[in-house]
């Protein structure tokens, strides 16, 4: 049987296959929610839902879209900020 911390429910379980071909049980810690938007709650797309240990050795382009407001606001909220900033300019 597992360490008593590790049969906490509070620990996802993923199902690895060995090279033996074997299969065993790994306790992970849980992921963190998904990035939503700061305007409307929308889960973000593009973003990985990492913990900061593995996300720490993704790429810098791997982490958010590269656009303006990339990783803050969903893609029809920064349209819509993007056109208020070119009508206010004008
Ligand atoms: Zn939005």
């Amino acid at each position: 049987m597992v360490r008593k911390s590790l049969r906490s429910r509070s620990r996802r379980r993923v199902y690895k296959r060995l090279p033996g071909g074997s299969v065993k049980i790994h306790y992970e810690k849980r992921k963190p929610s998904r990035a939503v938007c700061g305007n409307c709650g929308v889960t973000l797309k593009g973003i990985p839902n990492l913990r900061p240990n593995k996300m720490i050795h993704l790429a810098k382009t791997k982490k958010r879209p590269e656009r303006y407001f990339g990783g803050v606001l969903c893609s029809s909220c920064s349209r819509e900020k993007i056109k208020e900033f070119y009508r206010k300019v004008q």
